[in-house]
């Protein structure tokens, strides 16, 4: 899939994710709800047989909106390790800028 915008660069401001996009675009996240939106399966749910999706309670231990670091993924996706440990959710470009956060 080709993206029309990547990051060109992704900062930790505070307790804000700085994103400053290829197409000029600034995003500035708050780490929380960052966290909060976390769209791995442990913390969004996956659809059941019948296509409903619960959503579990999120496990948000000590440290969790503590941003330890991240990787970009495969040139489509950041992925946070925060600071309890947790590092499953893939935040795709298109999907961090569907957050908005947009300055
Ligand atoms: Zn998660």
């Amino acid at each position: 899939m080709q993206q029309t915008f990547h990051p060109t660069s992704v900062q930790k401001i505070g307790d804000e994710l700085a994103i400053a996009w290829s197409d000029g675009q600034e995003s500035y996240f708050p780490l929380e709800a960052l966290r909060r939106k976390c769209p791995c399966a442990a913390c969004q749910g996956e659809p059941d047989v019948t296509g409903t999706v619960v959503k579990p309670k999120q496990n948000l231990g000590k440290g969790c909106f503590e941003l330890a670091g991240w990787q970009t993924v495969g040139g489509y996706a950041i992925q946070p390790r925060w600071g309890d440990g947790h590092n499953s959710g893939l935040y795709s470009y298109a999907f961090l800028r569907s957050l908005g956060g947009a300055a």
